[in-house]
């Protein structure tokens, strides 16, 4: 096999490949029983209004916390569950943990208006159930649909089996809000964004990276986020800025238009009783 990164060198053996790939198929096998034993735990990263201040969403992010290799990134096994085909137990397993979050949050902080954000995979999107799957997530949580919101992919827009309007459409039906997560990394198909139900597009991190004070290629990055969010806001769309790390980028992207942010800058992922701390502190005079 050809060594992966080995500069077209041809390998007959590379240990450290192997060793990837059998940590991936044991990590493969034992999601099942890590989901039955409760093992995975959701944090919540704040998405800000750039214009306020103020916490307006946050980000459902999975994180396994496994018996021996401590705590595993979602990079480290989604692809896995995807594959196994895990992901849509796994999936339903985030969606209605963050409904439960996020109701008890709104029942708690009314006034907040605080939106949850959930992603969903390729196969969470063109599995037929999904729509009757967030509805019961609603449903049992009590969470008003205006305060849900699903992040999709453009890779899994395009997974619906060539039929991504109608697909979204009836998910959009439900009241719940749809963003574009990464957006510009992927298969960009602006034909088909006016036509998709969609509320927000989630700026990816590279365009927002790209904005740093002193680097005169930072140039041509503002100007590319200048243009994505104009494109967005003429036809109806929000913006969140992703990997907001500091306050230039904050600054540069709040002149620019953009609606909100979300990054190191403003808080990194947090357990859920940390989020209503937040809220807490909102809430309380100064
Ligand atoms: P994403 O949806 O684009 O989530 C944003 C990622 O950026 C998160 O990584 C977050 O921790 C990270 N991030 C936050 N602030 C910063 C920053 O200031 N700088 C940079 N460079 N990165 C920042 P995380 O938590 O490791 O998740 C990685 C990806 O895994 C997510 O990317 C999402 O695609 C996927 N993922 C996470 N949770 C789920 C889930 O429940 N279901 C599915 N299908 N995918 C998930
Ligand atoms: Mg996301
Ligand atoms: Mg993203
Ligand atoms: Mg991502």
């Amino acid at each position: 096999a050809k060594a992966e990164g080995g500069r077209g060198r041809w390998a007959r053996y590379d240990p450290e490949r192997a060793a990837r790939e059998a940590t991936s198929t044991a990590l493969a096998a034992a999601l099942p029983a890590a989901l039955s034993r409760d093992e995975f735990v959701v944090e919540y990263q704040p998405i800000v209004s750039l214009g306020s201040g103020t916490i307006r969403a946050v980000e459902a992010l999975i994180r396994w916390q496994h018996p021996t290799l401590g705590l595993l990134s979602p990079d480290q096994f989604i692809g896995l569950a995807e594959e196994t085909g895990l992901i849509v137990r796994l999936g339903q397993w985030v969606l209605e943990r963050s409904c439960v979050e996020a109701g008890r949050w709104h029942k708690e902080f009314p006034r907040a208006r605080l939106m949850v954000s959930v992603n969903l995979s390729p196969r969470q999107v063109s599995d037929p159930e999904i729509v009757d799957q967030v509805a019961g997530a609603l449903r049992a949580s009590g969470l008003p649909p205006d305060l849900l919101q699903l992040e999709l992919t453009e890779s899994a827009v395009m997974a619906t089996g060539g039929e991504p309007v109608r697909a979204l459409r009836k998910l959009a039906d439900t009241g719940v809000r749809l963003a574009i997560d990464d957006f510009g990394t992927g298969y960009s198909n602006l034909a088909y964004l006016r036509q998709l139900p969609l509320h927000t597009l989630k700026l990816a991190g590279p365009f927002v990276d790209g904005m740093r004070a002193q680097d005169p290629a930072s140039v041509v990055a503002e100007r590319i986020v200048d243009a994505l969010v104009r494109l967005a806001h003429a036809i109806g769309l929000s913006v969140t800025a992703e990997s907001v790390e500091t306050a230039e980028q904050a600054e540069g992207l709040t002149a620019l238009g953009c609606d909100c942010g979300q990054g190191r800058y403003f808080g990194t992922p947090v357990e859920a009783s940390a989020i209503a701390a937040l809220l807490r502190a909102a809430e309380t005079p100064l």
